[in-house]
Formats: structure tokens, sequence, C-alpha cells
């Protein structure tokens, strides 16, 4: 029981660090910096990600984390 814990708290660390890694994305069409918006939807362990551009309105992605 112990163990499980210890391997869920490291996936959660390796997907922030992800999260993180992909902020520094730029958009196509303006060079403007994306920002990052994560929907949590924890009653079924899934993370939804959506990267746009602030300039621009450009939705480029779409992601979805299962977490389990
Ligand atoms: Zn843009």
């Amino acid at each position: 029981m112990i163990k499980n814990k210890i391997e869920q708290n490291i996936e959660s660390t390796s997907l922030t660090q992800r999260v993180f890694v992909e902020r520094e994305n730029l958009c196509p069409l303006c060079n403007h910096q994306l920002a990052i918006r994560v929907k949590a939807y924890l009653e079924n362990f899934t993370i939804a990600e959506e990267a746009y551009c602030e300039n621009c309105e450009l939705v480029t992605r779409t992601k979805d984390h299962k977490i389990n």
C-alpha cells in the first residue's frame, strides 16, 4: 500500500514538469508566448490541457492526460 502511494507521487511530479516545459512554447502566428490552461477532472483521473495565444486568441492544442 505504501509503495503504491510513492508511485502515484512520482507520476504527478513528472506531469507537473511536463506542463511547465510546455509553457515555453510560442505562438506559430505571432511568436507571443502561449499560455497553458489546465482543467482537472478528478472524478475520472483526467487532466485536460489547452495551449492558447492571448494575443490572437489562437488555441493551438488540447490534450487529455490520464493520471492513473
Ligand atoms: Zn498569436
